[in-house]
């Protein structure tokens, strides 16, 4: 009975999937993949969302123990949840919660409802959470899953410029992360070209860039400046390159302004990103807007309602916060076989905004894109910042170097410091001014007493994947 129970409703959300993949093979029209979609009124777009969570709710009901157990501690049924308001209903689950849940089931937790019956019959990739603490949360993913994510990101790369006559040149590893894994399937089913880039150095990359003329560059921002400065010191200018797109993830792009500008101006190209997490794939949460003018406006990313629900929380209460106010974001989502999940807190601050967009899209955006997850908050004697506000405080110093780093440490006294590591091509003939210069720029932007470090270029490690850049040393 029960196990008949959990296929019927398995069965009734596989449809409603099915049912909201509208254009589920081309795009109908030139700059939208789907005007019915992207383009719905807010009452369309809440309407899709509520018939949606009527179907994913009993399933998950049915397919997940850990949503089973969490109903049963909460004394909801689940048809007490039906709707968008509903939802309130349900404390937000986050990371720690599922990883106890890894812990207490391993391998796979109980967090998704792909059992080991579906995946040994349509199992597509199993992909990771890539947070460096506790039990590694892992995703196991369908082949159903694989065409919804490729709709999606489809959805969301023709929005940013991908158009026939592109080249995409993917720089990753192809590990267990979703976002290359994604965009690839994405680019196949747009019949997009693509060089795939996996283990090869830095050096070979070039020389690729250079004899095969990619127009696009998939890889993090600080690979972006690597790359763009050995391309220099091999005598290769990046700027008038066959690139005029850097399609950037893994670390805060658009968001941190001077970081921006040095990867645009080294390239002579404009950044895109996507937004999202592991847990709420199969695919994308947010895309750059196309209509950005990067002169005038702050950066927006596009977030996608008729797949997920997206809102913010207040980081203390984690009660829902009224668009336009500032909070950790939170995802219910509604496009997946595998991982339907219900208020997962993502965990990043963003300020949401409802208002139609100039590029003509009526779904929710992130104003000023996304600036880093609350969990790389820096907590220096009761100050909080983001490392990103440290970073523009280093950008800002005119002729410093790519990389940086952060170090806290306790002194002998018992005291949290804090000292940023920057290098300048003028470190001997102007170390003391500039370290004054970088002191006084991070204490207008953290408002906390830093000491500054002037260092010789090639005296740091250079970035090749994701910047590791604060080096937590404390005692306690
Ligand atoms: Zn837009």
């Amino acid at each position: 009975m029960a196990n008949q129970r959990a296929e019927s409703t398995r069965q009734t959300w596989l449809a409603m999937l099915q049912k909201f993949r509208l254009d589920p093979d081309r795009a109908a029209s030139a700059d939208m993949w789907s005007p019915r979609l992207d383009a719905a009124s807010r009452d369309e777009l809440v309407a899709i969302q509520n018939e949606k969570l009527c179907a994913a709710v009993p399933f998950l009901y049915e397919n997940s123990p850990f949503y089973r157990r969490r109903f049963e501690r909460l004394g909801l049924l689940p048809s007490d949840i039906g709707s968008v308001e509903d939802l309130k209903k349900w404390p937000v689950v986050d990371k720690t919660e599922m990883m106890t849940d890894a812990a207490e089931h391993p391998p796979y937790g109980t967090y998704t409802t792909t059992t080991d019956e579906v995946w040994a019959k349509r199992g597509w990739m199993m992909f990771s959470s890539s947070g460096s603490t506790g039990a590694p949360r892992v995703f196991r993913y369908t082949h159903i899953d694989r065409e919804a994510w490729a709709w999606a990101n489809a959805r969301a790369l023709l929005a940013m410029g991908f158009r026939p006559g592109e080249t995409v040149f993917m720089m990753t590893g192809y590990g267990p992360h979703v976002w290359a894994w994604g965009v690839q399937y994405a680019l196949q089913k747009m019949e997009l070209p693509t060089i795939p880039g996996g283990g090869m150095d830095a050096r070979a990359r070039a020389n690729i860039i250079l004899r095969f003329k990619p127009t696009i560059l998939l890889c993090t921002p600080s690979y972006a400046l690597h790359l763009g400065r050995l391309m220099q010191s091999m005598g290769h200018d990046p700027a008038p390159t066959s690139v005029h797109t850097l399609f950037l993830a893994g670390e805060p792009a658009l968001a941190v302004e001077p970081t921006r500008r040095r990867i645009e101006n080294l390239w002579n190209a404009r950044i895109v990103e996507f937004y999202g997490c592991t847990e709420a794939s199969p695919h994308v949460g947010g895309y750059s807007c196309p209509a950005l003018n990067r002169d005038t406006a702050i950066p927006a990313t596009h977030l996608m309602e008729d797949v997920q629900i997206w809102e913010t929380v207040d980081p203390e209460t984690r009660q829902e916060e009224p668009p336009g106010r500032r909070g950790l974001t939170v995802c219910t989502n509604l496009n997946s076989e595998s991982s339907p999940q219900l208020r997962f807190l993502v965990g990043d601050y963003a300020t949401l905004t409802t208002e139609r967009c100039a590029c003509g899209r009526t779904h929710v955006r992130a104003l000023g894109s996304f600036a880093g997850r609350a969990d790389d908050l820096i907590n220096l004697r009761g100050i909080k910042m983001f490392p990103i506000q440290v970073e523009e405080a280093v950008r800002a110093l005119p002729g410093s170097g790519d990389e940086f780093e952060i170090v806290i440490a306790t002194d002998d006294g018992g005291l949290d410091i804090m000292t940023v590591r920057c290098e300048h091509y003028d470190h001997q003939s102007d170390g003391p001014a500039l370290r004054r210069r970088l002191e006084d720029e991070i204490r207008a932007r953290c408002e906390v007493k830093v000491a500054a470090e002037i260092l010789a270029p090639g005296t740091l490690p250079k970035t090749e994947f994701k910047a590791q850049r604060v080096k937590d040393r404390r005692k306690n």
